[in-house]
């Protein structure tokens, strides 16, 4: 369903990955886990089309996405920081990607009540930006990429700000209404725990590269490395 081959992203003189390689199933939930600076946000931004790539391939369904222009990609994404417009409401927040693919005003108002609706949002419609929660906002921010109705949903470091309960909690709605939208899913964090609870499927990445890949399972008992022994262990 998403075929990433030998892709490669330099900055400058910097290379911050060379010829990565990954497949994922349509309606998977795979995570991109790694320690700090190891390439994930700019391996995510370059599957949006937010960065440029210096090669390889992106496919999506068959389709060559490696040069097209973003809004076209069919991609739903969610970044650490809550990128709402602080000047719009919930309502209009979540309404604004619809209404630039000049849906009529029916369908509009029956979708995003819809997305409401799945991320709890009932009653804060009329809410703005600053009168939220973070996990409440995050939630904004998660509609916002659904209301779409995207073929691959990017989610970086959605929950990283917010505090363990509520990061929890958060999880478990993600994963039920990923699974209820068959919705292909990278999900990209540092914290092993999260990676290990969530994923069907876990890229490891070191200094730019995929380490190692597998379930939860396979990674935690059957290390590769040193480097994912001590990563995966590190965490108690
Ligand atoms: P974190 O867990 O801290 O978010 P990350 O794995 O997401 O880290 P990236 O943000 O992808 O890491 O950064 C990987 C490398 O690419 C870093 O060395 C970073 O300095 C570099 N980099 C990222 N974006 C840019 C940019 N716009 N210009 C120059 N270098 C960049
Ligand atoms: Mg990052």
């Amino acid at each position: 369903y998403v075929e990433v081959s030998n892709l490669s992203k330099r900055f400058g003189q910097n290379t911050v990955f060379e010829g990565i390689n990954l497949t994922i199933k349509q309606g998977e939930f795979v995570t991109l886990l790694g320690p700090s600076g190891c390439g994930k946000s700019t391996l995510l931004r370059c599957i949006a089309g937010l960065n440029d790539v210096d090669n390889g391939n992106i496919i999506v369904k068959g389709e060559d996405i490696t040069h097209a222009a973003p809004q076209t990609r069919g991609i739903g994404m969610v970044f650490q920081s809550y990128a709402l417009f602080p000047n719009m409401t919930v309502w209009d927040n979540i309404a604004f990607g619809l209404k630039m693919q000049k849906v009529s005003a029916a369908d509009l108002k029956q979708q995003v009540d819809k997305v409401i609706e799945l991320v709890e949002l009932n009653g804060r419609e009329q809410y703005y930006p600053h009168q939220l929660s973070g996990g409440q906002r995050q939630r904004v921010a998660l509609a916002r990429a659904l209301v779409v109705k995207p073929r691959i949903l990017l989610l970086d470091e959605p929950l990283s700000a917010l505090d363990a309960r509520i990061r929890k909690h958060l999880r478990e709605q993600i994963r039920t209404i990923q699974k209820e939208m068959n919705l292909t899913t990278i999900f990209v964090t540092h914290d092993q725990e999260e990676a290990l609870t969530m994923s069907d499927r876990i890229f490891l990445m070191n200094k730019g590269e995929i380490v190692q890949s597998g379930t939860a399972e396979e990674i935690y008992t059957q290390p590769a490395s040193e480097f994912v022994a001590s990563f995966m262990g590190n965490y108690n």
